[in-house]
């Protein structure tokens, strides 16, 4: 599933391809994807320009042009889930982030290839380029809403975003005093903190060496300050290198750069820690695989 850095890369590279466009048409290939009633949805979206792409958690949020007799913008909220992808083409550049794309399938879907089988939206933009939603098991959505609706969603589904100065060590220990549930499960629970995943996670507490296992109460001030640090450094790290879980192209070629390499945990069960040698871990917690050292995670 993409996390906050996958979702955070195809943003950054939205913003380069698709910000200031206008809409030409929308085609829905799938009515399951959109929210809303699939006629006002693509009324609205034709010939509407992009102004912003901002982003809460997992979450992109598409700020629309204001048209002229219209009191206030609205949004589109784009939410890829489990194995949501965009992708993006113009002429023979593409663009594709979300659901992990082996260099196989992307030249496939890119290829000449589009829409294909799991495509569920298509935005055609003046200027004949396109953004592709494409989605294999369907829980993503796309939804228009009103800014009142989008500040709610911010406020009410999403706790602080790691990288930023809301996440305190006083509020996580005010959030984890009494709370039994396991710090894995705590940490995937969005309204505590936006956009960890399964991957972050386990990378995070293996890096504050605490055992994922451990009740949220029983983390010490100190171990909590060590927790927020290892969050905020593997998730710089994950942006820098663009993400984890999919592949990332400019040209239908060049692959750009991947954290799978950087990975110290997560999916190496039964291979050594390359911090004390002693073998990796797994189990399951809050019905996600977790990878641990038994020795460096106390
Ligand atoms: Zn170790």
């Amino acid at each position: 599933m993409p996390e906050l850095p996958e979702v955070e890369t195809i943003r950054r590279d939205l913003i380069d391809y698709v910000k200031g466009k206008k809409i030409k048409s929308v085609t829905i290939l799938n009515k399951k994807t959109v929210r809303n009633k699939a006629v006002f949805f693509v009324n609205y979206l034709r010939n509407r320009k992009i102004i912003e792409i901002n982003r809460r958690g997992k979450l992109l949020i598409i700020t629309l042009e204001k048209k002229k007799k219209e009191k206030e913008n609205k949004f589109l909220l784009i939410h890829l889930k489990m194995t949501g992808q965009l992708i993006f083409v113009q002429g023979k550049k593409s663009i594709a982030g979300g659901h992990s794309l082996s260099k196989e399938s992307f030249s496939k879907a890119v290829g000449g290839a589009l829409p294909n089988k799991h495509t569920r939206v298509i935005f055609t933009f003046v200027g004949n380029s396109f953004l592709y939603f494409n989605d294999l098991r369907l829980f993503g959505y796309l939804e228009i809403v009103s800014s009142e609706k989008v500040e709610q969603i911010k406020v009410n589904n999403y706790g602080p975003e790691p990288l930023s100065s809301d996440l305190t060590v006083s509020y996580l220990k005010t959030l984890l005093k009494n709370r039994t549930s396991c710090i894995k499960a705590l940490m995937l629970n969005q309204k505590i903190i936006a956009g960890l995943g399964n991957i972050y996670v386990d990378e995070a507490l293996f890096l504050a060496g605490i055992k994922p296992q451990r009740p949220g109460k029983s983390l010490k001030t100190k171990e909590i300050e060590r927790l927020i640090i290892s969050i905020n450094s593997v998730i710089t790290k994950a942006i820098d290198n663009r993400g984890t879980t999919f592949n990332n192209y400019v040209d239908s070629h060049g692959e750009k750069g991947n954290f799978t390499k950087l990975l110290q945990v997560y999916g190496r069960q039964g291979e050594i820690c390359f911090r004390c040698g002693k073998i990796i871990e797994k189990c399951r917690l809050a019905g996600r695989g977790t990878h641990y050292c038994p020795n460096c995670q106390k």
